[in-house]
């Protein structure tokens, strides 16, 4: 399953959503996953759930949000 739900961003833009940051801090502020709206949201933007299914090059560009090393 690519995309969990039709309401969040398309799985495609992901990476470049992580890498951008705009989006992750209105998800963080919105307390609403990226990809399926869901909450609660971690420091990546993203709920528990779509953190477990990320690809490698999501978990890349990702992690230094999980790690705080981004604001
Ligand atoms: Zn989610």
């Amino acid at each position: 399953m690519r995309r969990m739900n039709s309401e969040g961003i398309e799985r495609s833009k992901l990476v470049d959503a992580l890498r951008d940051g705009r989006l992750v801090s209105l998800a963080r502020r919105r307390d609403m996953c990226l990809l399926c709206r869901g909450n609660p949201v971690t420091d990546a933007g993203l709920c528990e759930g779509c953190l477990a299914n990320l690809t490698d090059d999501e978990i890349h560009v990702a992690t230094p949000w999980i790690e705080g090393v981004r604001p």
